[in-house]
């Protein structure tokens, strides 16, 4: 079997990995707790529903305009201003299956072979492995403090005459970070001087806490959508726990939605008709339920927090956002994939390694279940690490006693 060197380069997802490992536990009836999901479990907004079995019904399951049904792509412009203050032409809108599809679109459309994109650590696993599918050169950029704010200079160092663009997601997949918005006019900045793209990466943008509005880049410049090289990704997976519908897009300059549009064209057509109009649905229905999942999730949030602050070990930047933490364990453990394996066998309990994202030595905790599995997952993961935690617990109904620390 001959497999090509581009194919054999991609990285493994120990996610993948961790997470058939925990399904095969919770099918044999073991007590498994997720501390390591990454789609929140609240129900699809009615107005989706109703709006993609419309559809169904009708039989309006055929192929659709390859970026997006114009109908959507309204329904975005409308997004588009109302969150971004831009109002953006339909040629502005190419919708996609998925943010992650957009993504790659966007890094086909943009990058020539040994060309570098600048990557902020900690950062979401399918950067660096998207940047290398398209034959580009991923370039980590990663704060010297030891916090998840990188300072302009560390990128500015980083740039060279292959920089092609630089990746944002804010708030950020895996620390729960919210850059702050002195940095966001800096990179903007900075891109617009060095002619780079800016590729940001949305897709929690309204899952902020503490009253906080993450920064619009667009506030920052003084070019139009046509003049600037900004290009906005975001999607209906998170906001509204619509995940399995792999719906959405990109807002650029028109010349690069085109191209995007010839890439889409001819891998995947189109999106799918009834998941388009399950987007348009959740986007046009009420908005309370953004609402109510961003409060739901701010609380779980406080909960993880004061699990882990009772963890004296863990060193942990507060998350502002999203509904990751990513929780410093070194004073424990350097090897994240060890600490991941030891807390599921021993424990039970799921977590991503941060060696993943960029993080060795972190583990990136997940929040977006329930309460009571968060206060479980912690406290089966203190039982299994922290020397001052009880040496005995109950897992399901096993007494397990503890004598490894
Ligand atoms: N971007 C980030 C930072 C993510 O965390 C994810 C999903 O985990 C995606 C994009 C992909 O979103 P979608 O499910 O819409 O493809």
């Amino acid at each position: 079997m001959s497999i090509s060197h581009l194919a054999r380069s991609i990285g493994e997802s120990a996610t993948l990995k961790l997470n058939e490992r925990a399904k095969l536990l919770a099918d044999q009836g073991q007590p498994v707790i997720h501390l390591g999901g990454g789609e929140p479990k609240n129900k699809v907004p009615i107005t989706a529903i109703l709006s993609s079995t419309a559809k169904l019904t009708a039989g309006d399951v055929k192929y659709v305009p390859t970026d997006g049904t114009p109908s959507l792509k309204k329904a975005i412009i409308r997004y588009t201003e109302e969150n971004y203050g831009w109002l953006v032409a339909p040629e502005n809108v190419i919708v996609s299956s998925g943010a992650k599809q957009a993504l790659y679109n966007v890094l086909v459309s943009i990058i020539d072979p040994q060309d570098e994109v600048i990557v902020l650590a900690p950062y979401w696993v399918s950067y660096p492995e998207m940047v290398k599918m398209v034959y580009g050169r991923p370039v980590i950029v990663k704060p010297e403090d030891g916090t998840f704010q990188p300072r302009i200079e560390e990128i500015e160092q980083a740039i060279s005459s292959y920089t092609k663009a630089i990746v944002v997601n804010s708030p950020n997949n895996p620390s729960g970070f919210v850059y702050n918005a002195d940095f966001i006019a800096e990179v903007v900045e900075l891109c617009e001087q060095r002619g780079i793209y800016l590729i940001m990466d949305d897709i929690y943008h309204k899952l902020v806490f503490d009253g906080m509005r993450p920064p619009s880049p667009y506030q920052y410049t003084d070019k139009n959508i046509e003049t600037s090289k900004i290009i906005v990704i975001n999607g209906v997976s998170k906001l509204y726990g619509m995940t399995g519908f792999r719906i959405g897009w990109t807002i650029a300059n028109r010349p690069l939605v085109e191209v995007m549009k010839n890439v889409q064209a001819q891998t995947t057509s189109c999106p799918a008709n009834v998941s388009m109009a399950a987007a348009e649905g959740a986007l046009n229905g009420v908005q309370s339920t953004v609402e109510s999942l961003r409060l739901s999730i701010q609380n779980n949030r406080d909960v993880m927090m004061n699990e882990l602050r009772a963890f004296s070990a863990l060193r942990i930047i507060k998350p502002r956002g999203t509904f990751y933490c990513l929780p410093d364990f070194r004073a424990i453990g350097n090897s994240s994939e060890e600490l991941a394996e030891l807390l599921l066998s021993r424990a039970l309990v799921v977590t991503v390694p941060g060696k993943e994202f960029g993080a060795e030595g972190h583990l990136r905790l997940s929040y977006c279940g329930s309460v009571k599995d968060i206060t479980e997952g912690m406290k089966r993961i203190r039982w299994a690490l922290d020397p001052e935690a009880p040496n005995e617990i109950y897992i399901g109904d096993r007494r397990m006693v503890r004598d490894w620390l």
